[in-house]
């Protein structure tokens, strides 16, 4: 627990067993149902489910859904608050259709609705959230299909709201609905003057993307009185940023957003609801802190100071309390679904092993550094570590100047080379027993650390730890009674060298290295990225043509707390698929290798059963897997 923080970040989903495996706890009201993910892995392996793999919780998605809606409600009725509380799920979180419809159906009995950035994600917020008492939010830019589709809605009794980021969306909206007959309903997103914090703090200001500026604002009230349409404005909108790191941000937003709210009101804009947007955040380092990857608050704060906030406000301005809408995304899917890959191999900077034995007339860079690995048996004596680290250092720049030169030979070179790892993995050794570690011995243990090959692509599966660097959670799955013995970092098999995660949750601060334990020839070592399923879950990309990952959905029995099913098995790209994306045509490529083995066949050269042999295996590759076959 201390090496991984598991529970600091798995805001109560996981834990350690006492057999060192790591188990997800489903459900945030019975802690006591537990399933270990070593037996869901093992229940794969035996249905031929190859990983790398995706494992969902549904029951996680549920859990969210229930904890956000249940969390605005009881503090609107602790807080004697006079609206109610409508969420939506932004599409764009997580659009895999099975979420949302876990989503939808796990909110329905709270009238939790779907928010829309986009025409294609409206199409699909159309066909599913087809509960009459929830809302859909349609954000981001509009062409006229995109407001001829929320007019669509609007005609089949849909609670459709219609965010204006736009002025000119506007005028266009307007002309529609007149020339259809249909009355919309408005909503204007306001451009925030106070600052989001953390990476997307650039969503609120004066130069934000989105939103109308306070002029605006009044210039679209007039414009719609003007038309007769006051009454369809119902919805003020805010959005300051996801993933917010500090409390005080969604504060201070309270505060402007209740404040323009009152004033419009009492202009006489009927204004119903207002939308807090998105960016609750997640502790996905478990620090509590205001880093970039972690937040210092809870949902319980956060709806909290939102309730509170408008409660207070509204009351000072005589105003009635608006109906609360909130749009987290981030929030409801994070935890509920993560990558399970396999190391597969090491890599290690001091890896092979040459033989250094003296040879006549061998250049005196490569004697010295000899001598040099006679002096540490002294060293511990001596206490001259750092003294043999520098000349050491030295030593390796100078041979290879001199190989540069060509004064030094390969034989020679690679002598150097191995007499070096070899006194940096003493040096670490002894220093070990050692209270005080001077700063730049400390970095040995960094320089030797490997790097443990994993079946998987960071651009497939952990595109945010590659674009932004954001920290996820890393975690074997077993083993976790045992002492790991080895500093890591970990690496793709995509041949890129950014393909890689060296940003792990550290004791203090964010560690470029994580413990794993040795691995061994006959084992398979699993180890799982966590806190996967918002963004990251789709925004995957198929650099080197490595495809969507098998998926399975995970529930469990109500009436044995450690017993599970897979529900449902997803199977992730083939290479015909990820091909026939990017234009090819699979069946054509098969024929062209056919061909050209008839050719071989016709010289000669290939017997028929081995051409034959050759072609099938050429289309099963095709059929199969884009990831390494274990
Ligand atoms: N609403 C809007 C308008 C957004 O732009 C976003 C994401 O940035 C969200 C909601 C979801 O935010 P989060 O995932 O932080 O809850």
């Amino acid at each position: 627990e201390n090496t991984y923080h598991v529970k600091r970040w798995g805001n109560g989903y996981f834990d350690i067993g006492e057999t060192g495996d790591i188990n997800v706890i489903p459900r945030y009201d019975q802690p006591n149902l537990k399933i270990n993910l070593k037996e869901v892995i093992e229940e794969m392996q035996s249905e031929g489910i190859q990983f790398p793999a995706v494992i969902r919780f549904h029951d996680i998605l549920r859990s969210q859904v229930e904890l956000l809606n249940k969390t605005f409600r009881n503090t609107i009725e602790e807080a004697n608050y006079e609206g109610q509380y409508f969420g939506v799920f932004p599409v764009k979180v997580n659009q895999m259709r099975e979420v949302i419809e876990e989503i939808v159906d796990a909110g329905s009995r709270y009238n939790y609705g779907l928010e829309a950035g986009s025409k294609p994600e409206l199409i699909a917020a159309l066909a599913y959230n087809t509960n009459k008492n929830s809302l859909t939010i349609l954000n981001g830019y509009k062409d006229e299909e995109y407001l001829r589709l929320a007019l669509l809605g609007l005609k089949i009794d849909r609670n459709i709201i219609i965010v204006i980021e736009k002025y000119s969306e506007l005028l266009k909206l307007v002309t529609l609905a007149q020339k259809l007959d249909v009355k919309p309903i408005i909503g204007l997103r306001v451009k925030m003057m106070v600052k989001g914090r953390g990476k997307w703090e650039h969503s609120s200001g004066e130069r934000a993307k989105f939103g109308l500026s306070i002029a605006e604002i009044l210039n679209a009230v007039a414009y719609l009185e003007a038309e007769g349409l006051t009454d369809c404005i119902k919805l003020l909108h805010f959005h300051i940023g996801s993933q917010l790191t500090d409390i005080r941000a969604i504060k201070e937003a309270v505060q402007e957003a209740s404040l323009v709210y009152s004033k419009l009101f009492k202009l006489g804009v009927p204004l119903e609801y207002v939308d807090v947007g998105g960016g609750l955040a997640i502790d996905y380092d478990g620090s509590q802190s205001t880093n970039d990857s972690s937040c210092n608050y809870n949902l319980a704060e956060y709806v909290s100071d939102i309730v509170h906030g408008f409660k207070q406000n509204c009351d000072l301005e005589s105003v009635p309390h608006p109906h609360l809408v909130s749009e987290s995304g981030r929030a409801i899917t994070a935890h509920h679904s993560c990558v399970i890959t396999n190391v597969i191999g090491e890599i290690h900077p001091s890896g092979t092993q040459y033989s250094t034995r003296k040879s006549t007339g061998e250049h005196i860079i490569v004697s010295n550094i000899r001598e040099l690995e006679v002096d540490l048996t002294a060293a511990e004596k001596k206490d001259n570590h750092q003294e043999i680290y520098n000349d050491v250092v030295q030593l390796k720049s100078q041979a290879m100047q001199a190989f540069k030169l060509g004064i030094l030979n390969l034989d020679e070179l690679a002598k150097v080379e191995t007499m070096y790892w070899r006194i940096l993995n003493v040096i670490e050794q002894q220093m070990q027993n050692h209270d005080f570690i001077p700063e730049e011995l400390n970095d040995i243990s960094e320089m030797l650390s490997s790097q443990y090959l994993a079946n998987f692509s960071v651009f497939q599966s952990a595109a945010d730890s590659w674009a932004i660097d954001q920290v996820l959670p890393i975690v074997p799955i077993s083993r976790l009674n045992e002492k790991p013995a080895k500093l890591c970092s970990l690496v793709d098999i995509t041949c890129d060298s950014d393909g890689k995660i060296d940003k792990f949750i550290g004791h203090d601060t964010v560690a470029n290295n994580i413990p794993m334990h040795k691995l061994n020839q006959d084992d398979d070592y699993y180890i799982g990225i966590f806190l996967t399923g918002a963004y990251q879950d789709v925004m995957g990309d198929m650099h080197n043509l490595f495809g969507r990952l098998n998926e399975v959905h995970i529930v469990s029995y109500d009436d044995d707390p450690k017993d599970f099913y897979i529900e449902e098995v997803v199977k992730g790209s083939s290479v015909d698929n990820v091909l026939s994306t990017m234009q090819y045509t699979p069946a054509i490529m098969a024929q062209v290798i056919k061909k050209e083995i008839d050719v071989q066949i016709s010289r000669g050269k290939l017997k028929p059963r081995e051409g034959v042999n050759l072609i099938d295996f050429y289309e099963d590759c095709l059929n199969g897997y884009t990831y390494l076959k274990q």
